[in-house]
């Protein structure tokens, strides 16, 4: 009978029926979580709309340009950002910590002059778990065709006030709930002159030792008519990093006998991301395994340069006449990043790709720590892990250990194994899969799959090196 079965099935029954034996013992938590569903939902296209329009009513928010207008420039337009993150704290009774972070710069090439890049950033704390970060981003400053340009009308409205007014709506949206671990909403300054912002933010979160579980930044998320002339509003794009910038030699020495050079915490960051889209309506990833665009760069790459776990999200269909242009008009094409570009009900997508991603992570326990497998030369696999403590994670439900095939992009197997920290798959061979684990709440909520060994680290519980 068994023969006549398919071969992957044949292979999965003493799992299934591990399974199956498991589920009779535990009390499994939902794998969906509604208050995800309504999230996935609740962005608003028109107060995205809106924010963009104050945006590129700055006309230039360039890092060089004026700062003592009120109506005009950088200085402006952070202020008003600040202003807009503290209305939004209003309603809710004051839950975000809004804060401008900053630090000048000199001496570069885009900066060559002394110049204070301000970011403005936005903290709603957790309540178990406070010093552990999701973070959101997007870019204050827009550019034209010369990136030294800080006169020019310049209204970035795709790049990026797209992913400024995403942010805020994020925050607007999220506010209204609580969660285990802290959320910072973060509009960074500089990035067209070189990415100083995220540099001075993840600099700062370093020095202050902030756990960051996340890192999802957003460059563009309103452009669904590309250069290709193809139209699509479903589908969107996460960037992320293979093997950490900060791996050692011997780090690298270690992964090349027990893999994980598909299986950064960035990289499995891009796959929770891909996975909490089922939460949002007519949208699908496309995961792309490199840094970044062919030779550019985004804010993200300054929290992957320490370590963080961080990725791009973005529109899948740019459009180049419309990225860092003079406005204008030659042979009958028009160039420039206005407003009438923007497809905002697909920036409200994106953003809700973003709150339900934050919120899962949020809601969800800190990811497993100090995560170890064994099991060469033997039938069975096994992984070990570390709890944190209980006042650190009072939601906690249990573990779920995931595994797929090594060509698999997304983990297709999983199995829940309840507040233990190790657990052994009979009959699993180790050489034949990747394996990871993920914390579970209560509510469902589950942390980013952790792959075993330094490769796959999302650190350790406390701010310390415990
Ligand atoms: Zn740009």
């Amino acid at each position: 009978m068994l023969r006549h079965l398919p071969l992957g099935l044949v292979l999965l029954l003493p799992v299934l029926s591990q399974a199956a034996r498991a589920a009779e013992v535990l009390a499994v938590p939902p794998t969906e979580v509604p208050l995800l569903h309504a999230i996935g939902s609740a962005p608003s296209a028109a107060r995205i709309e809106a924010d963009i329009r104050t945006l590129v009513g700055f006309g230039t928010r360039h890092t060089l340009s004026e700062t003592a207008s009120e109506t005009r420039g950088i200085g402006a337009a952070r202020r008003w950002i600040h202003a807009e993150f503290e209305r939004i704290s209003a309603q809710c009774g004051g839950c975000l910590e809004v804060r401008y972070v900053s630090g000048v710069v000199s001496g570069e090439p885009r900066i060559p002059d002394p110049v204070d890049v301000v970011s403005v950033i936005a903290i709603q704390r957790g309540r178990h778990d406070p010093g552990r970060y999701v973070i959101m981003s997007g870019d204050i400053d827009s550019r034209v065709s010369d990136v030294m340009d800080f006169t020019s009308d310049a209204p970035g409205a795709n790049d990026n006030a797209s992913g400024v007014a995403g942010t805020l709506e994020a925050a607007r949206v999220l506010s209204k709930h609580k969660f285990a671990g802290s959320i910072v909403y973060a509009a960074l300054a500089g990035e067209e002159q070189g990415l100083f912002g995220g540099k001075i933010l993840a600099e700062q979160a370093r020095k202050d030792g902030w756990r960051i579980e996340a890192v999802l930044n957003n460059d563009m998320i309103g452009n669904t008519a590309g250069i290709t002339g193809v139209v699509d509003n479903t589908t969107a794009r996460v960037f992320a990093e293979g093997t950490r910038a900060t791996e050692t030699a011997e780090q690298a020495r270690q992964r090349r006998f027990t893999g994980g050079e598909l299986d950064s915490p960035t990289r499995n960051l891009a796959r929770y991301v891909e996975r909490m889209a089922d939460y949002v309506p007519n949208l699908d990833l496309m995961m792309i395994y490199r840094l970044d665009r062919f030779g550019r760069g985004g804010h993200h790459r300054p929290f992957n340069d320490l370590g963080y776990p961080a990725v791009r999200i973005m529109e899948t269909h740019e459009h180049y006449d419309r990225q860092h242009q003079d406005l204008r008009t030659e042979d009958g094409v028009v160039y420039g990043d206005t407003i009438d570009g923007v497809d905002f009900a697909y920036a409200a997508k994106l953003t809700a790709l973003n709150a339900v991603s934050l919120a899962g992570m949020a809601a969800a326990p800190p990811p497993p720590a100090d995560v170890t497998i064994e099991g060469a030369v033997s039938a069975d696999t096994t992984l070990k892990w570390r709890r944190p403590s209980r006042s650190q994670a009072p939601d906690l439900a249990g573990y779920r250990i995931h595994w797929r095939l090594t060509t698999q992009p997304q983990w297709s197997r999983s199995v829940y194994v309840g507040d233990v920290g190790e657990h052994t798959l009979r009959n699993v061979v180790i050489d034949n899969y990747f394996f990871g684990v993920s914390a579970v709440s209560t509510s469902g909520a589950e942390s980013p799959v952790v792959f075993p060994g330094a490769a796959g680290s999302f650190g350790g519980y406390t701010n310390a090196d415990d």
